[in-house]
């Protein structure tokens, strides 16, 4: 008799899919305080969306490695989508929200939104590709219009986002920013960050999924509930793809105002001049003092433009010595005394000068109260974020964003992704979005 002594299989460890809740640019209320949006359609049979509204089918999908855990997880995912919903809806100062799409008979919300799925071809103790769950949901019969679908991995897989019948974004890391990062792929954005020089990350799911949950706080990458028609390059150069996310139909209509973590006085063309050709004068815009601007004329693509945030145009301004230059947005955005304001814009130079941001307040008669200025900068070859911030004056009803550069220069500077934010979300430290290249409140 042959005995064989066979080493068991070791045991599997337990998989913990949830994960840490992001914490940047502030920490999210507590589980009780998440608002519950509820849904947009309430199905018989979730699978058959034929005729139905646009929204999201949210699926607990299981193996036979770890089993069919829905009970103890139905009401955790369905926090999660609450939770993806407020940070859509508390990034800017517009309610918008997600449209989730119900089943009817079940005891509770959790229930009635978080449909369980077997997968089938599950691969046990490996990761399961992305397709595996969208060949398996497409063979349970779900429908690809009108739907696409959340969905919580309860095996190892990965954070993905994939479209082929079905558009699926799914993670193994349950947390709200690694689903609303997949879930905003699937609008087909891509990561957003400058990679022409440093890398300078902002507070924005798609770059710094890990730990953040606000959407383009910069109002220029990808999402621009203010302007509809605001359209921004979704895709790294040399991708042609536009879009606004706030236009997707897996979400309500945006609706002005309240109080958000980020806003913009500014249109898209003052924030990215990409209404332009290369060359023109650039819309929007004025200069007084020593300097003549232009849209940049075309060259090498780092000093285009910042172009992984807000497009593929920017404008020059060629800096004379006799005089201050003062480069101007022309409109001047309405103000409340009081309130803090707060510009930003990137800038970079392949030459050598220096320069600082300027509010001018104004009176409702249009007389010029006073300014405050930033920092005075030497310039990079990097496209590093510039700021002033500076509460509204007694008086103030109006405000002009400038670029300045002192006297007695003569280089070019190339201005791009401005923003006039009105800080009143209450949350961070001055009640403005955060700088850029931060990493941690
Ligand atoms: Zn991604």
């Amino acid at each position: 008799m042959i005995s064989i002594t066979s080493t068991a299989n070791p045991a599997h460890a337990e998989f913990s899919p949830v994960t840490d809740e992001p914490f940047v640019p502030h920490t999210q209320p507590a589980d009780a305080q998440v608002p519950r949006q509820g849904c947009v359609t309430t199905l018989s049979n979730p699978a058959d969306a034929t005729g139905s509204t646009p929204a999201v089918q949210v699926v607990y999908a299981w193996s036979e490695e770890f089993g069919n855990r829905y009970e103890q997880f139905a009401d955790r995912i369905a926090t999660i989508v609450d939770r993806v919903d407020w940070s859509l809806d508390q990034s800017t100062d517009y309610d918008q929200h997600v449209r989730l799409s119900c089943r009817s008979g079940q005891a509770d919300f959790a229930r009635s939104l978080v449909v369980a799925e077997k997968i089938e071809n599950a691969v046990i103790g490996g990761d399961t590709p992305a397709h595996v769950i969208e060949q398996d949901l497409v063979a349970a019969g779900y429908d690809p219009g009108n739907r696409t679908y959340m969905v919580f991995e309860d095996f190892q897989g990965g954070a993905v986002a994939h479209c082929d019948v079905l558009c699926v974004a799914v993670t193994d890391e349950w947390d709200s920013a690694a689903m609303l990062h997949e879930f905003i792929h699937l609008f087909d954005v891509d990561h957003a960050k400058v990679t022409e020089a440093v890398l300078h990350e902002d507070a924005d799911v798609m770059s710094t999924p890990w730990h953040t949950w606000s959407v383009d706080q910069e109002f220029n990458n990808y999402y621009d509930p203010s302007e509809l028609t605001a359209l921004f390059y979704t895709s790294a150069y040399p991708h042609q793809r536009r879009a606004n996310l706030a236009t997707w139909s897996m979400l309500t209509a945006p609706v002005c105002c309240d109080v958000g973590y980020s806003n913009d006085l500014l249109t898209a063309q003052e924030r990215t001049i990409e209404a332009d050709a290369p060359y023109a004068y650039p819309a929007g815009f004025g200069v007084s003092g020593g300097g003549w601007m232009q849209v940049t004329p075309p060259g090498p693509e780092n000093a285009v433009s910042a172009r992984y945030y807000d497009g593929r145009r920017s404008l020059t301004m060629n800096v004379q010595s006799w005089a201050e230059g003062v480069l101007s947005v022309t409109r001047r955005p309405a103000v409340t005394p009081g309130l803090r304001y707060k510009f930003f814009a990137r800038l970079t130079t392949t030459g050598s000068g220096s320069v600082r941001l300027r509010l001018t307040w104004y009176s409702a008669s249009g007389v010029a109260l006073s300014s405050s200025d930033g920092t005075l900068s030497a310039l990079t070859p990097d496209w590093a974020e510039y700021n002033v911030s500076a509460v509204a004056p007694a008086g103030a009803a109006r405000v002009q964003a400038s670029v300045v550069s002192p006297a007695g220069q003569s280089f070019a500077y190339t201005l791009d992704a401005l923003q006039l934010n009105r800080c009143d979300n209450g949350r961070t430290p001055d009640g403005c979005r955060l700088d850029s290249g931060l990493a941690t409140p």
